[in-house]
């Protein structure tokens, strides 16, 4: 499949991109992370390594141990967010090795990051939205996220069971859908997966025992089996709902676009591709300091689309030039002002799509 945009006299991007370097230029930083993200992955390793010696080793009674799950959980989310979603663009450091250092924290959540590398850096964000291509909107037969994929009779309910389905989503990944991959040699429909080198390979076997023995056997024999898979569904299930929730608000609520490929060869975006990133992509809550801090740029998804390559610690700043750039160009820019405003936007369009 063939993806082309009309980038003929592409003006807003080239435009948007000379101010947003001019704007490191004048303030002498570079676009990679800095100290808040340090802070960050001080912060956040500690939460893990505290809720993972306290559960396994301590023996909390049972109430504790719940709130010590969710809170791993949610941990867990904030690790992906911050440390590893830059870290696989590239955007951590400017250190290729403490990049990849921070990428792997994936495989040690369970999933695998050259995987997420392809699906992520290219499937989804060179063809958001695009049916067949973009891996994040390929959920289908569980949820019907846009009108040109298969409709079941029970979507008509899929605003009601989705964050079931989400909470699970994350278990299916682990022990599911990266063996689906990595047996069918395809990510999404349209895309195989790039040649595996025989690192790669290793790396997906070793880190999938890595985290099923720190993650499942060892405390199985330190706290007990039945507490082990307890708590470890209860995780996944924090960590999966928390995830899907936070990519689903930037691209799949109302006013987002999608594009349908008419055959399985080629498809034509009528966009400059910078422009089919902002009609397919929405901000949400960017003026709240505490999801600026949890989520890692993703609630400024629409900066991160246009400059994955630079860290979200930078989007605040770049959110301004962008709103600029946007009114001179008559560019439509999306923003929920709330977290729960995108929410409902979100559960609406699924509800629209289940029947339509
Ligand atoms: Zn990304």
């Amino acid at each position: 499949m063939q993806v082309k945009f009309n980038n003929r006299g592409a003006d807003f991007y080239a435009t948007l991109k000379e101010r947003t370097e001019a704007y490191f230029q004048s303030k002498n930083i570079k676009p990679t992370g800095n100290y808040k993200l340090y802070i960050k992955t001080f912060v956040f390793s500690a939460i893990l390594i505290f809720c993972y010696v306290s559960l396994v080793f301590l023996n909390p009674p049972v109430w504790a141990a719940i709130l010590l799950c969710v809170l791993l959980g949610l941990d867990m989310a904030a690790i992906g967010f911050n440390m590893m979603h830059d870290g696989a663009h590239g955007s951590y450091s400017n250190n290729k090795k403490v990049n990849e250092v921070m990428a792997l924290t994936l495989n040690l959540l369970g999933a695998n990051s050259f995987f997420w590398k392809q699906k992520h850096n290219v499937n989804h964000h060179s063809y958001t939205n695009i049916e067949g291509m973009d891996d994040d909107i390929d959920v289908n037969p569980f949820l019907r996220l846009h009108v040109s994929q298969e409709k079941r009779w029970f979507h008509r309910f899929q605003h009601v069971y989705a964050l079931l389905a989400y909470s699970l989503m994350f278990f299916f990944w682990v022990f599911f859908r990266d063996f689906k991959k990595y047996f069918t040699g395809k990510i999404a429909k349209y895309t195989p997966i790039r040649n595996m080198t025989v690192k790669e390979h290793v790396i997906f076997w070793v880190s999938k025992l890595v985290h099923f023995s720190v993650f499942l056997v060892i405390p199985m024999i330190y706290a007990g089996v039945v507490e082990t898979i307890v708590g470890y569904l209860l995780i996944t299930f924090v960590l999966g709902l928390v995830i899907s929730v936070v990519f689903q608000l930037a691209h799949i609520v109302e006013g987002t676009e999608f594009v349908t490929p008419q055959n399985d060869e080629s498809v034509q975006v009528e966009s400059e591709w910078a422009i089919h990133q902002i009609k397919t992509t929405a901000n949400f809550a960017t003026r709240n300091p505490l999801v600026n801090w949890l989520l890692g740029g993703l609630n400024f998804q629409v900066e991160h689309h246009l400059f994955p390559g630079v860290s979200h610690v930078h989007y605040p700043e770049i959110n301004r030039i962008l709103k600029r750039t946007c009114t001179e160009f008559n560019v439509k820019y999306i923003e929920f002002p709330t977290v729960t405003g995108a929410f409902f936007s979100h559960m609406k369009h699924l509800k629209k799509t289940g029947v339509a």
